[in-house]
């Protein structure tokens, strides 16, 4: 198991597959893009393989998640995912990805044996959709989220996060827009993992404000805490949930202002192999080094429950003396 010295025990793994993107998200990297990491230190699809294997055989991970980065942009993609939906246990599989590449692929990766996606989309505006993604790719998007809903990669989970006076009027159109496609949306709260530090706290939307925004269109009912479990969204029945006609239901990410560190159950590997406890972690630990120098799956799965153990009880965002980690979001694996 990846057990921590708190209690909790990472069953969830967040795989980044590569740093690289096609957008550049205003909240997550700089226009110019990011010195990407050089490819011989990237995990290779063998080692990324043999690492999720000891992961689900070896120490309890159920779930694999995998980012970036753009993971659709990572060559070969299906025929990872065919190979890990092989591994046994056969853990669950889903997708984080800005959808730009998902028309093409969405269909190929349901076949290799994807489970689910989760596609961040922030706008219903073509023209916003370039002022924050800094690329003119909203209808490629739009195409993909719906070749993930006909590939039967179900339910979409849609991920926003919200820009003041860029996409912030947005909230009710985008969860009139979702529940009428049968999509679950979830809000983020944007947290300080930007490449060029320009996280403010006081500019940030939170969590009330955006339940706030919904209210004034829907009628929303909190599901409670039962439901939450150890995911991160707290959910709400909106306009008498899923079974009344028009109605569903929304999350909340409230990393910041609600955060969820006591259930967390996440453990992440960077696209080079390094663990990572939170997103928030100062620490790394290395195993693609391990995995290159030969060693047994026993000693890679012991330097990982090394790893788990310097997990902190806590990210801390908004407390004093929190520092933003090195790496940004895309590098992390989002
Ligand atoms: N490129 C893929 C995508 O955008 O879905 C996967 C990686 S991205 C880093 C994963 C998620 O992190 C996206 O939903 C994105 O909106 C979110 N994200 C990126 N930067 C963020 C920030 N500063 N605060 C909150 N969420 C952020
Ligand atoms: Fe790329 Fe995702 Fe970051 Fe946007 S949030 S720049 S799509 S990695």
């Amino acid at each position: 198991m990846l057990a921590d010295r708190f209690g909790r025990t990472a069953t969830d793994l967040r795989l980044s597959l590569t740093d690289r993107c096609d957008l550049r998200c205003a909240y997550c990297m700089p226009a110019e893009g990011l010195p990407w990491l050089p490819k011989a230190e990237l995990l290779t699809d063998d080692e990324i393989v043999r690492l999720v294997g000891i992961g689900v055989s070896l120490l309890g991970i159920r779930d694999v998640r995998l980012t970036g980065g753009e993971p659709l942009i990572r060559p070969g993609l299906p025929a990872i995912v065919a190979r890990l939906a092989a591994l046994a246990p056969r853990p669950r599989l889903s997708l984080t990805t800005n959808a730009v590449g998902l028309e093409r692929l969405a269909g190929p990766l349901a076949a290799a044996g994807l489970d689910r996606v989760n596609v961040s989309l922030d706008t219903l505006d073509p023209d916003v959709f370039r002022t924050l993604t800094r690329r003119d790719r909203h209808a490629r998007v739009l195409a993909g989220i719906e070749a993930a809903h006909q590939a039967g990669l179900r339910p979409v989970k849609i991920n926003t996060v919200l820009m003041r006076g860029i996409n912030d009027h947005e909230a009710p159109a985008l969860l009139r827009w979702c529940l009428d496609r049968g999509y679950e949306l979830r809000f983020i709260e944007q947290m300080p993992l930007d490449a060029q530090h320009g996280w403010d706290r006081d500019a940030m939307v939170t969590a009330e404000e955006i339940l706030a925004a919904l209210r004034t269109r829907f009628t929303l009912v909190p599901e409670g805490d039962q439901v939450r479990g150890s995911a991160p969204a707290e959910t709400w029945l909106v306009d008498g949930g899923p079974g009344a006609p028009g109605g569903g239901r929304v999350g909340v990410i409230a990393s910041v202002t609600r955060p969820f560190c006591g259930a967390c159950d996440r453990t992440r590997i960077t696209a080079d192999g390094q663990v990572r406890t939170c997103l928030f972690a100062r620490e790394e630990s290395d195993l693609r080094t391990l995995l290159r120098s030969g060693a047994p799956d026993e000693a890679v799965a012991a330097a990982w429950q090394v790893a788990m153990l310097g997990k902190k009880a806590a990210a801390g965002i908004g407390e004093p003396g929190f520092v933003q980690p090195q790496r940004p979001m895309s590098a992390i694996g989002g």
